[in-house]
């Protein structure tokens, strides 16, 4: 497939591009040219690059978190959100949400690198969602991390700890490239999370 990598340069992205080039994608550089659009920018890019995308008729794989996704919902081409993109994290939140359901208090912590500019993350977010909302979550930002993420339950003498951890960017490469594989049998408008595919 051709694809525009939007944030090619970027943390995520100069791992993803060799990934996709790998796979047997092409990345280009002119959305005239691409099949589909990979974002991994800002939160402040995202809807600017994904309006342009929609526009030429271009569906989409989104990996940028902190965005509003409401204008996306009724788009005319298929809009793929996944506030994480890593196997491992996906199994977290299904497993949160299990849990959730038998042990009666949460909390979530998130831990991220410093350079990360959204809290709380997209991810504990979406696992909050899942567990039902209003789940409390903690965000910490320090150097020396990368992506990770706990979800602690507690009932009368026990707790559970549930617990992923993305040690390097490579994490994320196979949930984009099957969002990819998937992207053509999506109905238009907006997809969000990996679960949906899997
Ligand atoms: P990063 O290192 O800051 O990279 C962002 C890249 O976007 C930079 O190369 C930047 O280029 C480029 N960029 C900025 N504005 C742009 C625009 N308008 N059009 C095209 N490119 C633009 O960030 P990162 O750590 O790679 O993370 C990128 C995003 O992915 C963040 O929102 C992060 O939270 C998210 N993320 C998602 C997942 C997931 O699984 N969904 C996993 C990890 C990270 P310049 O350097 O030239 O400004």
């Amino acid at each position: 497939m051709r694809i525009l990598l939007n944030g090619r340069r970027g943390r995520v992205g100069s791992v993803l591009g060799p990934g996709l080039e790998t796979a047997g994608h092409t990345l280009v550089d002119e959305l005239a040219d691409a099949e589909a659009m990979v974002d991994f920018t800002r939160p402040d890019a995202v809807a600017a690059n994904l309006r342009a995308s929609v526009a030429a008729g271009v569906p989409c794989v989104v990996g940028t978190t902190g965005w509003d996704t409401g204008e996306f919902r009724e788009a005319p081409v298929a809009v793929f959100y996944a506030p994480n993109f890593a196997i491992g994290a996906v199994l977290m939140m299904r497993f949160a949400a299990e849990a959730a359901r038998h042990l009666e208090a949460a909390e979530i912590v998130e831990l991220h690198h410093a350079a990360k500019l959204d809290a709380p993350s997209g991810t504990s977010k979406l696992t909050s969602e899942l567990m039902g909302g209003d789940v409390t979550i903690h965000s910490v930002r320090l150097p020396g991390l990368n992506a990770h993420q706990e979800v602690i339950l507690g009932a009368a003498g026990q707790t559970l700890s549930i617990r992923h951890d993305a040690i390097s960017r490579e994490a994320y490469t196979p949930g984009v490239l099957l969002a990819l594989e998937k992207l053509p049998t999506l109905q238009p408008g907006l997809t969000i999370g990996l679960d949906a595919l899997l």
